[in-house]
């Protein structure tokens, strides 16, 4: 072998084992590369299978929620009908199969606890035939113990949850109510009521959430609050009746009161009426003699019998006076004096009040003034009924007011009525008096009445008079400080 030979062989060599090298090198990081792919690849497995079931439970999440919002739909439609109800069996005949298939059931019963009776009775029927309500209702009577604990307690029953400690177990439940799952709920009315809804299903795959739980406890106090309110209504209302009945027979008592009173009202003005005309004839007759007698027509009279006769004819003119008031009184009362209302002046009133007075006023100093503002100026009265009413009151507020007190008559308008007050600053009246004094013949009974001469009419004429116009007349009054009698008549403007 030549050495150039030799060489070559040597430098393929060389050659090969690097290239080998490289080789090898190339494979070990292709192997490192394929088992970090591999790695990749199982990662990514575990990731697709996470997003795979991640998917499934938002699907199921999804659905549940789905549920969820249908539900609360129609308890929303349900709560909405059932609130408007004021029936107590009118407010199951308002839970619908298809109430019930929207809530994922399509059995419900209702039964409500009568403490009269001691038992359960059935309110809602749905899904089960008449038979089978039956049987269920007579085996919840015969646990009925079970059933009131449960109510008393609160308790919420499902096939997903049964207190222990009783006798009924799930199976006895699913047995007794012919279902795979289901929820009791009870029912707790404040007024007595109380019982417990039931939904369940024959669909082996439902499973109760507690969501389905929560929505029939909240149709369930749907329905105690609306059994509250039905019981509340029918109290009320049967209240109201009662009142009624009552009013109508007060009302009925009162009217035959009122219609006796009118008659004895009518029996005593004609009363008055025959009496005061029969004594104004002798006493027409007795002023006449005395007149005659008076005028010296007969003969001069000796001075002591023309004093007597002087008072004889003065004591007859008080009392024509006198049942002239009263034959004034009865007839304004039973509504023969027709009055004549007309546009009045209220300052020519007062004018004529004060010159009609003006004597008077002087000899005791009395200061006499009235205030009538611009929208007080007319009145709709009768002109001479109107007059005695004013000078009554002026009269009497002249009467008991003392020395160098004040009088004044003033009004203010009041929407369509003027109001007219006629203030003295005398003796005052008693309160216990104040109602009293507008009584026929009444008179306050005291030292300075005594003292003062009347018949107490002149009030009552005043208040029949007031009446008759459609007006109010009233007093306030303070003893030693005065009083002031109120009344109001219709503005004419
Ligand atoms: P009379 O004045 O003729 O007694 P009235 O019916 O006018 O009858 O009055 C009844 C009673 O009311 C009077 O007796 C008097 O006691 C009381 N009275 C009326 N007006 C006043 C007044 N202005 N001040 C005090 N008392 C009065």
């Amino acid at each position: 072998m030549t050495p150039f030979a030799f060489l070559g062989i040597c430098a393929l060599f060389v050659i090969l084992g690097i290239s080998l090298l490289y080789k090898n090198q190339r494979l070990k990081e292709l192997n490192d590369k394929v088992s970090a792919l591999n790695f990749s690849l199982e990662e990514m497995d575990e990731q697709a299978k996470l997003i795979m079931r991640t998917d499934m439970e938002l699907n199921k999440a999804q659905e549940e929620l789905d549920k969820k919002i249908s539900g609360l739909d129609t308890l929303q439609k349900l709560s909405r009908e059932i609130s408007t109800t004021l029936e107590e069996k009118q407010i199951f005949k308002k839970i619908s199969n298809q109430h019930v298939e929207e809530l994922g059931f399509e059995r419900s019963l209702a039964f409500l606890w009568k403490a009269l009776e001691r038992e359960f009775q059935l309110y809602l029927c749905i899904g089960y035939s008449q038979d089978e309500s039956l049987k269920i209702k007579t085996a919840i009577n015969a646990n009925k113990d079970y059933f009131l604990d449960l109510i008393n307690n609160g308790t919420t029953v499902s096939s997903e949850f049964v207190p222990e400690g009783g006798n009924l177990s799930i199976n006895t439940f699913n047995h007794l109510f012919l279902v795979r799952s289901f929820i009791i709920c009870p029912v707790l009315a404040q007024e007595g009521n109380q019982g417990f809804i039931f939904v369940g299903t024959q669909n082996a795959e439902t499973v109760i959430t507690k969501g389905d739980q929560e929505f029939i406890s909240i149709l369930a106090n749907q329905i105690a609050q609306t059994l509250d309110n039905a019981r509340l209504f029918e109290k009320t209302w049967r209240s109201q009746q009662e009142l009624e009945l009552k009013v109508e027979e007060r009302t009925h008592q009162l009217t035959q009161a009122l219609e006796e009173v009118k008659k004895i009202s009518k029996r005593k003005s004609d009363f008055i009426s025959s009496v005061s005309h029969e004594i104004r004839t002798p006493l027409t007759s007795i002023k006449g003699y005395a007149a005659i007698l008076l005028g010296s027509k007969l003969g001069a009279l000796p001075e002591e019998i023309h004093i007597r006769l002087e008072k004889i004819n003065r004591h007859s003119d008080e009392l024509v006076h006198m049942v002239n008031d009263l034959l004034d009184i009865s007839r304004i009362e039973s509504g023969k004096v027709e009055i004549k209302k007309e546009p009045l002046s209220l300052k020519t009133i007062s004018d004529k009040i004060s010159d009609l007075f003006s004597e008077q006023f002087k000899t005791k100093n009395i200061t006499f003034s009235s205030n009538i503002p611009d929208d007080c100026q007319e009145i709709l009265a009768d002109r001479s009924q109107i007059d005695r009413v004013f000078i009554n009151l002026v009269g009497n507020a002249l009467k008991f007011t003392p020395e160098n007190g004040k009088i004044s008559i003033n009004a203010a308008r009041s929407n369509s009525n003027v109001q007219i007050d006629i203030k003295d600053t005398g003796f005052g009246i008693p309160e216990d008096a104040q109602e009293k004094i507008f009584e026929e013949f009444y008179r306050v009974d005291n030292t300075i009445n005594q003292g003062v001469k009347g018949t107490g009419l002149g009030l009552a004429l005043v208040k029949q008079i007031v009446q008759a116009h459609q007006g109010r007349i009233w007093v306030k009054s303070k003893l030693g400080e005065g009083s002031t009698f109120s009344f109001t008549l219709n503005a004419a403007k």
